[in-house]
């Protein structure tokens, strides 16, 4: 019954459904792996914290590192990204972590930013919920 056809039509099948999650998982990873040790042990553990203590909502490292040419780039844009030319970002000691639903970033108002920033900096981070220009609750950097 449980032949190599069947087999191979169930590996195929189990392949296609789990792409998009090992895609995202494997992709917020890497994004960890772009930051100095010290920092992506303290996100990792944060992330970690963070879904546990947040289990009803999605939670997504959205950027770490950046280059400096993007970051320039942001920068003459005038983007609401960035509003600064040195960013802890191209230092890689920098992480933008939303709340999401329906892949779209969730507003300030509509998720516990405020309870994930405290988290945060219960990890020692430094948290740009706490900064008003400009206004950057996604935002998290360790202090160095
Ligand atoms: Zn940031």
């Amino acid at each position: 019954m449980f032949n190599r056809i069947t087999f191979t039509w169930l590996c195929i099948f189990l392949g296609i459904c789990l792409m998009p999650l090992s895609a995202a998982a494997l992709d917020e990873k890497a994004k960890l792996n772009q930051l100095k040790p010290k920092a992506r042990k303290i996100f990792t553990e944060f992330i970690k914290q963070a879904r546990k203590q947040f289990p009803k909502h999605k939670i997504i490292i959205a950027e770490t590192y950046r280059t400096q040419d993007r970051q320039d780039k942001l920068f003459k844009k005038g983007s609401s990204t960035t509003t600064v030319r040195v960013s802890m970002h191209t230092k890689r000691l920098a992480a933008d972590i939303y709340f999401i639903e329906d892949k779209k970033i969730l507003a300030y108002e509509k998720a516990p930013y405020l309870e994930l920033g405290e988290l945060g900096e219960s990890f020692g981070l430094r948290w740009g919920g706490r900064w008003s220009v400009p206004f950057d609750p996604g935002h998290y950097e360790v202090i160095q």
